[in-house]
């Protein structure tokens, strides 16, 4: 039940990005032809394509001059340029940062719409938040847009995650959000207290914390996969041992929130991984940030860098740089050597066809929506997947892990979410920033009412 108030109402009414579903779709059927077209599923790019759409859903796919559009259907001419599925992310924390202020204060609706415009002006066409949730908010802005009356990246969410005692998540920001558990009983509970609140998927935490927590037994995790098995979710671990990683792909945990951060993935952790079906999400970006005591090159790179002036405050942007040029040369150098570990687990995992799927952590404290999704696909490249590969776990195969079945290919039946580019991203992945259009269910995002509408903007 939504107990939104008038003023709510007024309040996404003015943030709304893209027009509601209803009205405007009126048997609109629209050929886009011309463009390079990348499915999504790994199959190759048809060069002179054709693509057919009507009423937000595509009908057909192929090579132009082969589709017979409908008397009356409208065309767009895509001539040079390539057409790809809109990203998908798996791993996001919206509603915590406002401009500066990181903190759990900025959990309103207001800044979790935000977060989702952002995401939706990069080219992300949903996001998955991954258990650091708390109230109803979440729940609302979910009904709203499956009810077509409000826009931005697609809402997804796992609620509140459940880890042991101090075990959750770390930041200040997010105390006292996640289950504390120390029995079967409590952490069955808990799974389906979350399930009754219809979240898209349970989240538990695995972790020591460096010490600073216990970590939640195999007896606990089983009973979690068990339960949200049982109840028909998927459960995703936040890892950090290897020996974690074993045990919970044995008992059948659908996916690994991050990579093993003790040491490198090993072939027999891989091949067990691909035999369960447990999906991965690299989690690249937080760790390759510590790296740096310059401001690195995917910083300066004139696309993405310019997105980030269109929709980021001057100070947030500086804070950022700062970043780089403030942290201890000795701490950035021993950052250098993990990260170089967690690189060989993404090349192991791309050459053994893992099921890697996007996802980045966005929504962390400068870790801006859907800048670091972008920035994620060039990192994923540099770390030895193909651009091919990575476009393959930012749509299809994060739709897959989602159970989007509308979304993530550019396929008969599925909904027209893509994106227009201006460069091909199997050349460059990081094409992918080009964006000259987008649509959303064969809609055109107005990415210029998108960019006035941030909150935080300036
Ligand atoms: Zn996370």
């Amino acid at each position: 039940m939504l107990r939104a108030t008038s003023a709510f109402i007024f309040a996404l009414a003015a943030l709304w990005a893209t027009a509601p579903a209803s009205a405007q779709r009126d048997a609109v059927v629209v050929l886009y032809e011309g463009a390079r077209l990348i499915p999504g599923d790994g199959g190759t790019a048809i060069a002179d394509s054709a693509l057919l759409v009507e009423n937000g859903t595509i009908k057909q796919v192929g090579r132009r001059g082969a589709i017979a559009p409908p008397a009356g259907a409208a065309r767009v001419n895509l001539a040079g340029k390539t057409v790809m599925p809109a990203l998908i992310n798996t791993h996001a924390h919206p509603g915590f940062q406002s401009g500066l202020s990181y903190s759990r204060d900025n959990y309103v609706r207001e800044t979790i719409v935000d977060d989702l415009n952002r995401a939706l002006y990069f080219g992300v066409s949903t996001v998955m938040s991954q258990g650091v949730e708390f109230g109803d908010v979440m729940h609302e802005i979910r009904a709203y847009q499956r009810a077509g009356r409000l826009g931005g990246a697609r809402l997804l969410f796992a609620g509140r995650g459940i880890g042991a005692p101090n075990a959750g998540p770390g930041g200040a920001a997010y105390a006292g959000i996640a289950y504390e558990v120390t029995t079967e009983e409590e952490i069955r509970r808990a799974v389906q207290a979350e399930a009754a609140r219809k979240v898209n998927a349970i989240k538990i935490w695995v972790d020591d914390r460096g010490g600073r927590a216990p970590r939640l037994s195999p007896a606990l995790s089983r009973a979690a996969i068990d339960e949200g098995h049982r109840l028909g979710l998927k459960v995703t671990a936040h890892i950090f041992y290897h020996e974690d990683a074993v045990d919970l792909a044995t008992a059948g945990v659908n996916a690994f929130a991050h990579l093993v951060r003790d040491r490198a993935m090993d072939d027999a952790l891989i091949a067990l991984m691909n035999r369960n079906k447990v999906y991965v999400m690299p989690n690249i970006g937080t760790p390759e940030r510590a790296t740096h005591t310059a401001p690195p090159s995917w910083f300066e790179e004139p696309y993405l860098a310019a997105m980030l002036r269109d929709t980021l405050s001057p100070a947030v942007i500086e804070r950022i740089r700062t970043s780089f040029t403030s942290r201890d040369p000795e701490v950035a150098a021993r950052n250098r050597k993990n990260y170089a570990i967690l690189q060989q687990s993404v090349a192991r995992l791309a050459k053994a066809d893992a099921l890697i799927v996007l996802g980045s952590d966005t929504g962390l404290e400068d870790h801006i929506f859907g800048y670091v999704e972008q920035k994620e696909l060039e990192l994923m490249v540099a770390a030895g997947m193909s651009p091919m590969q990575v476009i393959v776990a930012a749509t299809s195969r994060a739709a897959e892990f989602l159970e989007l079945n509308d979304a993530g290919t550019l396929a008969t039946g599925k909904r027209a979410d893509f994106l227009v580019l201006d460069a091909n991203p199997l050349d460059d992945i990081r094409n992918t920033r080009r964006i000259a259009k987008m649509y959303i269910g064969g809609q055109q995002v107005d990415r210029a009412a998108l960019r006035t509408s941030l909150r935080i903007a300036r």
